[in-house]
């Protein structure tokens, strides 16, 4: 029987890290040394339940360096969520903050739960103690989670209401992605699908392709995905396939996404929309020019990658390819806007946010999106010249621009 395709997001990481310290030629010790995470922890989390009931979860927060800053990095709350997961996570935080020049090193947290089976009051409770429970190891120095897949703005409100009662004074620095009126930014709720479409329009110029009419395939409504979808189609872009974590819809006249919003929102899925309902795997497979995974991980692997149909897919996820996967695309020619780069809209603005706390200044939305459309042109053209000059594919460039940095600063701050 032929074997299965290795998942596991960590051992992932780590050969994405190491094949990228090779071929930069850097001494054993750099690779020793970002092979794990500097600190990780494990919390429990007792929740009284609405029933009366007291649920224990289990959370983590992984960080995973400090050259070049303190810790940065989003917290999930999914019933799939695993200790490895989280600290492969944190170093492709890591990889991200540094591939577009953040002062930050990489860290992530998460908990094991079903949010879509707990009501407001139980997140909130979820939520709060999680940031009491890591409150010994973090800070606006330290490290600042913000959020991830299934956390939103009303989560990291909580979060900063609970650190400040610890703390005795509000510190708005402590988190990202909060909402406006608690020292949010302006900017921050579009920003990662903002960052991924400033890198497929770069990418469609590479490729001598039009935004406008140009057709789009997106797996995931959640923030990335439903933002990314209304830029494009704003842009002229066509979306013909979407789907979230009940399925998919396909439909070749054009999915309209704020009209999509609404249906989900009403009933539930995006499989109630106008068009054929498809698989998230017939999805992924369709004919078009730009694939989006904006999911979860290892959606395009060893057994899928020959038969994806797309001339540039954008990982607005998190690790949605493995790495068999992405070098089936590279011999096929598919061109891949990496996640530490696609994905790097987010923790951009998450940046500007706790600048703009730091110094208790805030900044218009134009601002914010002309910082980051610099930032974003300037780290695409860096991976691919690093992918052409080198002849490496997207991914492990991307990783070697990223790491070179690190590597820089690890050289001198000494280990
Ligand atoms: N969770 C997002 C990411 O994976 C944002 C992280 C942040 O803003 O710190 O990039």
């Amino acid at each position: 029987m032929r074997e299965v395709e290795n998942t596991n997001v960590l051992e992932a990481a780590q050969g994405q890290i190491q094949k990228a310290c090779e071929k930069l030629e850097l001494e054993a010790e750099y690779y020793e040394r970002l092979k794990w995470p500097q600190r990780v922890i494990e919390v429990v989390i007792p929740v009284r339940m609405d029933s009366g009931e007291i649920r224990v979860f289990k959370g983590f927060r992984s960080q995973h360096l400090d050259t070049l800053g303190p810790a940065k990095g989003g917290v999930r709350f999914h019933p799939d969520v695993t200790l490895d997961e989280i600290k492969a996570l944190s170093m492709w935080m890591s990889m991200k903050c540094s591939l577009v020049g953040l002062p930050f090193s990489g860290g992530k947290g998460g908990v094991i739960c079903n949010p879509k089976e707990l009501s407001k009051r139980e997140i909130e409770q979820l939520s709060r103690g999680y940031i009491r429970a890591i409150a010994p190891v973090i800070g606006s120095k330290v490290d600042i989670p913000a959020p991830d897949v299934y956390t939103n703005p009303q989560v990291m409100a909580w979060m900063v209401d609970e650190y400040s009662k610890v703390s005795g004074y509000t510190d708005f620095g402590i988190v990202t992605g909060k909402p406006l009126i608690l020292g949010g930014s302006k900017g921050r709720d579009k920003a990662t699908a903002m960052g991924c479409f400033i890198t497929v329009r770069e990418a469609l110029k590479k490729l001598k392709l039009n935004l406008q009419g140009s057709e789009v395939v997106i797996q995931g409504f959640g923030n990335a995905g439903y933002n990314l979808a209304v830029l494009l189609h704003d842009a002229g872009a066509k979306i013909i396939g979407v789907s979230d974590s009940k399925g998919g819809i396909l439909n070749p006249n054009g999915i309209d996404p704020t009209v999509l919003e609404s249906v989900k929102n009403e009933k539930g899925s995006v499989i109630h929309g106008e068009g054929k309902v498809i698989s998230n795997e017939e999805l992924l497979e369709l004919e078009c020019d730009v694939l989006v995974p904006a999911a979860l991980e290892n959606q395009i692997r060893e057994d899928n990658a020959f038969n994806i149909k797309a001339k540039i897919v954008a990982e607005a996820a998190n690790g949605p390819t493995t790495v068999i996967g992405n070098s089936i695309l590279y011999e096929r020619g598919v061109l891949v806007i990496p996640d530490i780069l696609a994905s790097a809209g987010g923790v951009t603005v998450s940046y500007f946010e706790w600048v703009q706390n730091l110094m208790n200044y805030y900044w218009s939305e134009d601002e914010v999106n002309r910082k980051l459309e610099e930032i974003m042109v300037h780290s695409f053209e860096r991976v691919y010249n690093m992918h052409y000059e080198k002849e490496v594919d997207m991914s492990s460039a991307a990783f070697m621009v990223a790491i070179e940095r690190i590597a820089d600063g690890m050289r001198i701050r000494g280990f």
